[in-house]
């Protein structure tokens, strides 16, 4: 069989974004070439240093370059000014409209059981990305009678956003339970499920809409042959269970604003930022994104933990259909913690990010 090239555009950006983006592509060219796969790779500008540059934080050449020539890309981070400045806004953001990635997706995975987590954590939240309050429609009035200003903004669901996001999150929960039945162990038994977040007993219209069509779309046919269970809780008591009972979770598909605060929440079930992964998907086209900011803190210093970066890559090739190839690489980066010999300092090691890099590569 012809080795399949897939060209992956490389967008570094700020802080320990250029040390871990590196990594990635490190590890995309170390795959074994028996899975039949080859990478090309090209390198883009994105960020506040590029602003700084040019006045532009989204250069117009790299969102044609990644749909004109990509099948999928790597992003590391952006800092984000301290005091707002003029003409800067997030250049992920922009990109996941440009390329209409309407889904955030974050896999969540401890790492080894903890006295207050006994059992296995492995979850994946699915965000919808395109909607709900980040619409950013909002205004301010003076309220009547003299009495203070008002802001209000506007949220809106629409059938379509919610119904191909909660599509993403059967699907994901196929391929999960895929997975778990061809690596067998203790995961074997799990049962797929998909968990609806809404807090329609409120928000009747705007959570009641996401809340009945994200249930017809996981009814279909296809997800029910599969066994993927439905489940639905309101958010409040669903961070609650959350956070007290981690392993009941498999998949949680949520509305934008509640996805993402469930996502950050859920990191830190795990431990150390540097360890959960993220990917931006849209239908053809997925962005890997470690969920850490640029850590200006430790930037320049060689000590990044690769780890969201290594998962975030594994992450892109599920969803450009290389499912072999991601589980090499979940399996090396599982090995090398397991193991705890070489470690970064945030996980309480001494090992170099490269060092870190050569250990899982070694795994593969
Ligand atoms: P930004 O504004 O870009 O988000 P930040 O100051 O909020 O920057 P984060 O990147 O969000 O920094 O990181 C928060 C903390 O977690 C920092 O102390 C940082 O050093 C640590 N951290 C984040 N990512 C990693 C990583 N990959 N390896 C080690 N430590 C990390
Ligand atoms: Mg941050």
């Amino acid at each position: 069989m012809a080795a399949r090239t897939l060209r992956i555009g490389l967008i570094p950006g700020d802080g320990i974004g250029r040390e871990v983006i590196p990594a990635g592509r490190r590890i995309l060219e170390a795959l074994p070439t028996s899975l039949g796969l080859k990478f090309s790779f090209v390198d883009l500008d994105a960020g506040f240093e590029t602003f700084k540059r040019t006045g532009v934080a989204l250069p117009e050449k790299t969102v044609e370059t990644l749909k004109q020539e990509c099948d999928g890309a790597l992003f590391g981070a952006v800092s984000s000014p301290t005091t707002p400045t003029k003409g800067y806004s997030s250049p992920i953001v922009a990109l996941r409209k440009r390329l209409d990635l309407y889904a955030n997706v974050r896999p969540v995975k401890s790492v080894a059981p903890t006295p207050a987590f006994p059992d296995p954590i492995d979850l994946v939240i699915v965000r919808e990305n395109t909607e709900d309050l980040y619409v950013k429609e909002e205004r301010t009035y003076d309220a009547p009678n003299g009495q203070g200003k008002i802001a209000e903004a506007i949220k809106r669901i629409s059938e379509r956003a919610s119904s191909r996001i909660a599509t993403m999150a059967g699907e994901i929960a196929v391929r999960r339970q895929r997975v778990r039945e061809t690596t067998g162990g203790d995961a074997a038994g799990k049962k797929s499920m998909v968990t609806i977040t809404h807090k329609s007993n409120v928000l009747s219209q705007t959570d009641g809409l996401f809340r009945a069509t994200a249930r017809a779309a996981l009814e279909q046919a296809r997800f029910r042959d599969a066994g993927v269970a439905i489940d639905e809780q309101i958010v409040d008591s669903m961070v609650y269970k959350l956070f007290r009972q981690p392993a009941d979770y498999d998949v949680i598909v949520a509305p934008n604003l509640y996805g993402d605060i469930l996502s950050d929440g859920a990191a830190a079930l795990v431990g150390s930022l540097g360890l959960v992964p993220s990917a931006n998907v849209g239908d053809g086209f997925a962005i890997g994104e470690p969920c850490h900011g640029s850590a200006p803190d430790i930037q320049g210093r060689g000590i990044a933990n690769p780890i969201a970066t290594l998962r975030s890559v594994g992450l892109m090739l599920e969803f450009l259909g290389q499912e072999e190839a991601a589980a090499r690489i979940y399996k090396a980066v599982d090995a090398n913690l397991a193991e705890g010999r070489l470690l970064s300092p945030d996980m309480g090691g001494q090992a170099r990010t490269d060092e870190v890099v050569e250990d899982i590569i070694r795994r593969l």
